[in-house]
């Protein structure tokens, strides 16, 4: 169900609501939006009734049971993690890979082999030149895409640079992003408004729970100085903390302590494992140097299925009770949401009654 609306509603339902993502889906499309600290700001009225801003945003409205019509040929089965053809461990085998990797390195191995066998002709990734700032980048080669492992948990407008790589005649794109990110990309690729979206030719998601500000960065310098960070990690759950790995010690900071911030717009986020993803990716509990890989759409099957075959990354069952913990992590998130969404009567979320029900009276286990 198209839902399109103008830059007023995006005021109103999105940026005054304090729910803007900063993936940067609507600057970059039109000269009358900015984005400072993360944060969409319309700095003049353009005067248009409909928008690509407010139809391409990821917190405008979601239609779930529309997207995944579109995405995957029907509603999805799954309820804990969206629709999926299997979910596996997997990890690069290159070890120059896993080594810079931020766990498996399953993501960089599968952007390098897409770019080395022509699937897609540039990615869009996320580089820090300080290893905490996210910059969105563009990369052709491994060389490239080496520079821009491990995860920055700071916000990335991500979006915005694959809109630069439609406008640049990049060929074909693929694009690495959370699940906000993602949503933005598929809301593009559903939309009547035409921006080029059918270059993107392959989308690997990060799972997120959520997504720090740009503010962050000067709390982490406070921590640490001026020293090199080489990697920041949040490790799973019972870890409950914010790790900062420099060259000269590791820093770990109580997850409370860093929460505050978070950016508001993740308290209202249902999808943990991004679910409108190709393939998606996350860590493996326990297992610092594997990742859980849920693969999605065909498109995501059979490319990892040449991955496979080129010995590119290298894959093992996910056991059952490790499962259960993602469905019920996920689950727990979408819980949490649709709570949020209720309790502040925002309505940008649409998903099918009989799911919201089971989700609300869900209590724990699978
Ligand atoms: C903000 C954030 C929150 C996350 N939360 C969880 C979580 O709750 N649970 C979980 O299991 N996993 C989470 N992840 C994913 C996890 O940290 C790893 O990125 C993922 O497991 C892939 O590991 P890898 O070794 O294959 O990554 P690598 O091969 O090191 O590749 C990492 C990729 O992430 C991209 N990237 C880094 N930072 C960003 C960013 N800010 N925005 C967009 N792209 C980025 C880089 O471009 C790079 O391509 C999160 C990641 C991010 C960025």
């Amino acid at each position: 169900m198209q839902n399109i609306k103008g830059p007023d509603d995006l005021q109103r339902n999105v940026l005054d609501e304090e729910l803007c993502t900063g993936c940067g889906a609507c600057t970059n499309l039109c000269p009358y939006i900015d984005m400072v600290k993360a944060n969409a700001i319309i700095i003049e009225p353009c005067g248009l009734s409909k928008g690509r801003c407010y139809n391409f945003c990821p917190r405008s409205y979601i239609d779930v049971p529309s997207l995944d019509k579109s995405i995957f040929g029907s509603y999805r089965e799954d309820i804990a993690i969206g629709s999926n053809i299997y979910v596996m461990k997997a990890r690069a085998k290159d070890e120059e890979i896993r080594s810079a990797a931020q766990y498996g390195g399953v993501v960089s191995a599968l952007i390098i082999h897409a770019l080395q066998t022509g699937k897609i002709d540039a990615a869009v990734l996320a580089t820090s030149s300080d290893g905490v700032n996210p910059k969105p980048t563009i990369a052709r080669s491994k060389k490239e895409v080496l520079e821009c492992v491990g995860s920055k948990y700071i916000v990335s407008p991500t979006v915005s640079k694959v809109l630069d790589a439609i406008k640049g005649e990049m060929g074909k794109i693929g694009v690495v992003c959370t699940p906000c990110q993602m949503t933005a990309i598929r809301k593009m690729q559903d939309s009547p408004f035409e921006t080029g979206e059918e270059k993107i030719s392959l989308g690997i998601g990060l799972f997120c729970t959520w997504c720090f500000s740009p503010d962050t960065y000067e709390y982490i310098r406070s921590l640490v100085g001026s020293a090199n960070i080489l990697k920041t990690d949040i490790p799973p759950p019972p870890a409950n903390i914010f790790v900062i790995q420099t060259d000269e010690r590791r820093v770990e900071v109580p997850l409370d302590e860093i929460r505050k911030f978070i950016m508001p717009s993740c308290a209202v986020c249902f999808d943990m494992t991004n679910e409108f993803s190709d393939i998606s990716v996350g860590t493996v509990e326990g297992e610092e140097d594997w990742n859980t890989v849920i693969v999605r759409t065909r498109n995501g099957e059979r490319f990892l299925k040449s991955a496979k075959e080129a010995a590119i990354i290298e894959t093992k069952p996910l056991e059952k009770e490790k499962f259960n913990h993602l469905c019920e992590a996920s689950l727990n998130r979408k819980k949490r949401a649709l709570k949020e969404i209720d309790g502040r009567k925002i309505t940008y979320l649409t998903i099918r009654d009989e799911e919201r029900s089971k989700i609300i009276s869900w209590n724990g286990g699978i």
